[in-house]
C-alpha cells in the first residue's frame, strides 16, 4: 500500500513510513543485486538456512531412500495445494470471480477439488508425473500470493482510497500493533501453520523461500534487470556437478552458462563449492568483471544500511502517530472499528 501511495502521490505515507522505506529498499537492492536480500539479509531466510543445514546433517545419517522420501513428500503436498490455489487466484485476477464469490454455491466443489489435488501428486506414478512437475507447481504458489496482492492493491485500490485509509481508517493506524498481537497471542491455527512450515524447513531446503514468500517472488522478477549473474566458464568447467549439489534453491548450475532465474538468491554456495578456480563466478553482464562475495556483501548490505539510515536522518522513518494516540488506541484495540472485514474498513 505504501509503495502504491508513493508512486501515486509522490509522498511517503505518514503512518507506516519505515515499512515503505524497507520495502522500497528491497526493490532497489533487487535491481542491482537480484535476490541478494533473501540470501544475505532476510531473517526468515537465515533461520531457514540454519534449519536445512542442521536437517541436511541429520538426513545424511539416514538411508538414501528414506531421506529421499522425507525430502519429497512436503513438495508433493505443496504442489497439490497449489493445484487448487493457483487457478483460484488466476480467476480473481481475471475478475471472473470476486472475493464475495467465495460464498457462491460453486465453491461447494472446492473441498473435493482440494482432496483430488492432494491425492494426484502422490497417486500418479513418477514416470508420468515427475518430481520436476511437483516442484514447478509448488513454486507457483508464491507467484499466486504475489499476484493476489498486485490485484487487490496495485490494480484495484484507487489512490484516493489509500489517501482516505491513511488518514481516516483506525485499522490502518494500528496495523503494526495488530501484527504484533497476531504473533504474541497466536491462534492455534496460526501456530500450527507456522510450526508445520518450521518443521518441514528442517528437511526441505529453503521451504518458505522457494514455495511461499511473495516478496522473494517479486525480488526474483525485478532481479532479471540486475547486471550481475552467476556465470560458468564452459572452457574451465570439469562438469563435476558440485555447484548444482551445493545449490539450496535446486538450480541446475552445472548445465547453465549464466544462472538467469528468479530463484537464485546469490548466496555464492555454488561458487564456493566449485573446485576449479575461475570456472564459476558472479560476474557483471558481458562476462567482464568478477565480483568477489565480500565485495558483493559489502555493497548489498551497504546499500540497505545507507538507504534506511538516510530515511531516519531525513525524518522519513518514524510514524506521525503520537505516543498518546498509540496508548489510547491500544486500550481500545478490541473494538469493532479496528477490524478488517474482507477489505472493508470503518472510518472515523
Ligand atoms: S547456489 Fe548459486 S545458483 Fe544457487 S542460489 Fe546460490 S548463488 Fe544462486
Ligand atoms: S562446480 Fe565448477 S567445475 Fe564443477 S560443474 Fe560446477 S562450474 Fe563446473
Amino acid at each position: 500500500m505504501g509503495t502504491k501511495y508513493f508512486f501515486g502521490t509522490g509522498k511517503i505515507n505518514p503512518i507506516h513510513p519505515a515499512g515503505f522505506v524497507i520495502f522500497g529498499t528491497l526493490l532497489l537492492t533487487a535491481l542491482f543485486f537480484k535476490r541478494g536480500f533473501c540470501g544475505w539479509i532476510c531473517p526468515i531466510g537465515t533461520v531457514s538456512e540454519w534449519e536445512w543445514r542442521f536437517g541436511d546433517w541429520f538426513l545424511k545419517k539416514l538411508p538414501q531412500r528414506v531421506s529421499y522420501v522425507i525430502r519429497n513428500v512436503p513438495t508433493r503436498f505443496t504442489a497439490g495445494l497449489s493445484l487448487v490455489f493457483t487457478p483460484i487466484i488466476a480467476l480473481l485476477i481475471l475478475d471472473v470471480i470476486t472475493m464475495e464469490s467465495f460464498k457462491s454455491p460453486l465453491f461447494r466443489y472446492l473441498t473435493p477439488a482440494y482432496i483430488l489435488a492432494m491425492v494426484l501428486p502422490f497417486a500418479i506414478p513418477r514416470k508420468i508425473w515427475p518430481d520436476k512437475v511437483n516442484d514447478i507447481l509448488a513454486r507457483a504458489w508464491k507467484f499466486s500470493i504475489l499476484a493476489f496482492f498486485i490485484q487487490v492493491i496495485f490494480i484495484k485500490m484507487p489512490i484516493a482510497q489509500l489517501e482516505v485509509l491513511y488518514t481516516r481508517a483506525p485499522f490502518v493506524r494500528v496495523a503494526d500493533i495488530k501484527m504484533l498481537k497476531f504473533f504474541v497471542n497466536m491462534s492455534g491455527m496460526a501456530l500450527s501453520v507456522i510450526l508445520t512450515i518450521f518443521i518441514i524447513s528442517l528437511i526441505n531446503k529453503n521451504y518458505w523461500c522457494r514455495f511461499f514468500c511473495p516478496y522473494g517472488a517479486l525480488l526474483g522478477i525485478i532481479g532479471y534487470a540486475s547486471p550481475m549473474r552467476i556465470t560458468r566458464d564452459t572452457g574451465k568447467c570439469i562438469d563435476c556437478g558440485k555447484c548444482t549439489k551445493a545449490c539450496a534453491m535446486h538450480i541446475l548450475v552445472e548445465k547453465k552458462k549464466h544462472v538467469l532465474t528468479h530463484e537464485c538468491v546469490a548466496c555464492y554456495d555454488c561458487v564456493n563449492a566449485c573446485p576449479v578456480n575461475g570456472a564459476l563466478d558472479m560476474k557483471l553482464v558481458g562476462d567482464r568483471k568478477k565480483i568477489h562475495y565480500v565485495l558483493y556483501a559489502v555493497l548489498l548490505v551497504g546499500l540497505y544500511v545507507a538507504v534506511t539510515n538516510t530515511a531516519r536522518a531525513t525524518g522519513h522513518w518514524y510514524t506521525k502517530i503520537s505516543d498518546a494516540e498509540y496508548i489510547l488506541r491500544i486500550s481500545e484495540l478490541d473494538q469493532p472499528k479496528y477490524l478488517h472485514k474482507a477489505g472493508q474498513f470503518e472510518m472515523e
